[in-house]
């Protein structure tokens, strides 16, 4: 059997069933003890049903009076207490009706004599029905138990109703409430009705729950709106990296690459089976260790998180120049999170055309144009810095001041362009003889050049004939057309600095004055600077 989940009717049968359970209890327990109260009372009552025929009883039995003795013994049978009732009097008389044997007990009463007191005349034993009285005794508990069963089913349905009216119907409209609440959409989130009084517990309860759902209404909500906010922007984000011109990338703290945008991809294409994402970065490039130790600089330095770097690196067979923005990230939000404060954003921008065009400039600037040797200014720069340099480490810078020798005939003779090849075949023969990553080559105007070298240690007789092996390049002929062909020679003034001169410009008027002693004493030679005496 199903039984109803209503609070109410489980109220009920709770009520019912203890109340029937606590009746037989008691039912059980009032009738052992009732049944032996019940018995005494009517053996008394039988004790006074024979007094009061004792009198007659006694005439009886004293003139032995069968007749009338036998109408008292039948009248006290015919009575539902008494089971049966023995009389005696004189001469032998006994009358016996009823059921007068067996175990149980008897009331005697005795006859006494009509005229003289306490003379007995005979008895009157009378035998009480207890199996009338044991009835009688279940029938009153019968009764009893079925009123209070009775009184129990009144009461549990009473209990019901009060329990329904005050607590279970409450507590359904507040459920029923419930059920219309979706809080995926906060509008339903209305206010629970106060149907019951607004003191007792339920209202106290519907008010806390109101309350709640008030600040919870507002909290999602809020929630909501948030959200939105965050996935628009999410989403423009997103557009801003999948759509960057610029390659972006993530690398973890081993530098291994974890994210990247499209655009970093159209930049380096990985090796065979491997991924882009799971590469490391560094290796990307050209300079493993040095940016490996860049990129370890920047997540260890506390002051700026970020460092823009121009980077050239070979992509296949083709070289680029990057432009590179390495920031750390610094989420506010993961503190105490190591994982993400390692985090390395890369930002690459190619700036080939860029770097190509300013590297372009910056030579054309430094350089001239015929011969491509350094010019006079930036020649002059690198010659301070080599002097200062030769200064410090008590090195020696020798210097040879180199002017062609009647070059102007040759452009006389062959033309001005024709003079042009001249000047730029003895600078590739000058450069291809002075061609350490140290040595220094400039065109110091017209058919003048400087060519400088640093020596740790000063050796005469080294330099001399490094000066001539240069007059001796010169001097080879050179070819201005398919056919023709010119000789050129040269005078060359050398100078050691810093003994020759502690500042580039003593240095350099004492290199032109030894230079034209050359020429003056009739060109193609050289000679060191003397100083005068
Ligand atoms: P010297 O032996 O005394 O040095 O006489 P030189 O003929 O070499 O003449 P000088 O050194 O006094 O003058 C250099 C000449 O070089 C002057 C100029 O006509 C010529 N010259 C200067 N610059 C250029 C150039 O860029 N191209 C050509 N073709 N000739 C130049
Ligand atoms: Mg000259």
């Amino acid at each position: 059997m199903k039984i109803s989940r209503n609070l109410y009717v489980r109220v009920a049968l709770s009520i019912a069933f203890v109340a029937v359970l606590v009746s037989m209890i008691s039912s059980v327990f009032s009738y052992y003890t009732g049944l032996q109260e019940k018995k005494n009372t009517n053996y008394l009552l039988v004790q006074q049903l024979g007094q009061t025929i004792a009198k007659g009883a006694a005439i009886s039995a004293y003139v032995v009076d069968i007749e009338l003795g036998q109408e008292i013994v039948n009248g006290l049978v015919s009575n539902d207490l008494v089971k049966g009732a023995i009389l005696k009097g004189e001469a032998a008389m006994l009358i016996e009706e009823g059921i007068v044997n067996g175990q149980q007990d008897s009331i005697v009463i005795n006859l006494f004599h009509p005229f003289i007191p306490d003379s007995s005349v005979g008895t009157l034993t009378l035998f009480p029905d207890d199996v009338y009285i044991q009835h009688q005794a279940q029938k009153s508990v019968k009764k009893e138990i079925g009123i209070m069963l009775s009184h129990s089913i009144i009461i549990a349905f009473f209990v019901s109703l009060v329990v329904h009216r005050w607590l279970t119907r409450p507590i359904q409209n507040l459920t029923d409430s419930f059920a219309m609440i979706d809080p995926s959409v906060p509008e339903t989130m209305q206010m629970l009705k106060v149907r019951s009084g607004k003191h007792d517990e339920i209202g106290k309860l519907t008010v806390g729950i109101n309350s709640l759902m008030q600040e919870l209404h507002l909290t999602i909500s809020n929630e909501r709106a948030l959200r939105e906010k965050t996935q628009e922007l999410e989403s423009k984000f997103r557009l801003i990296f999948e759509q960057a011109s610029a390659g972006i990338c993530l690398l973890d703290e081993q530098n291994m690459i974890t994210t990247f945008n499209p655009a970093f991809e159209r930049y380096f294409t990985a090796p065979a089976q491997q991924r882009l994402a799971s590469l490391h970065f560094p290796t990307l490039l050209n300079d493993v260790e040095k940016l490996q130790e860049l990129l370890h600089s920047i997540r260890l330095d506390s002051t700026s998180s970020q460092i823009t770097l121009d980077i050239e690196c070979r992509v296949g067979d083709k070289s680029m120049w990057l432009h590179c923005l390495f920031a750390k990230l610094t989420d506010q939000r993961a503190i105490g999170r190591d994982s993400q404060s390692n985090l390395v954003e890369v930002i690459l921008h190619d700036v080939t055309e860029r770097a190509e065009r300013e590297f372009q400039t910056r030579f054309e600037a430094d350089h001239d144009a015929l011969t491509h040797l350094l010019n006079r200014r930036s020649g002059e720069k690198k010659l301070h810095k080599a002097l200062f340099d030769s200064l410090k480490k008590q090195h020696h810078l020798v210097l040879m001041m180199i002017d062609l020798d009647k070059f102007k005939p040759v452009n006389d003779t062959f033309g001005h362009e024709a003079g042009d090849k001249v000047l730029i075949e003895v600078s590739r023969r000058l450069t291809s003889r002075f061609n350490r990553v140290s040595d220094i080559c400039i065109r110091w105007g017209g058919d003048e050049f400087i060519v400088g070298r640093q020596f740790d240690e000063f050796d005469h007789e080294l330099v001399k004939q490094q000066a001539n092996d240069v007059l001796s390049d010169i001097m080879k002929p050179i070819y201005i057309t398919e056919y023709e062909q010119c000789e050129i020679g040269a005078s060359i003034g050398i100078v050691v600095g810093p003994q020759h001169g502690k500042v580039l410009h003593e240095l350099m008027v004492n290199a032109d004055n030894t230079m034209y002693q050359v020429k003056d004493k009739g060109r193609g030679q050289v000679a060191f600077y003397q100083k005068p005496y």
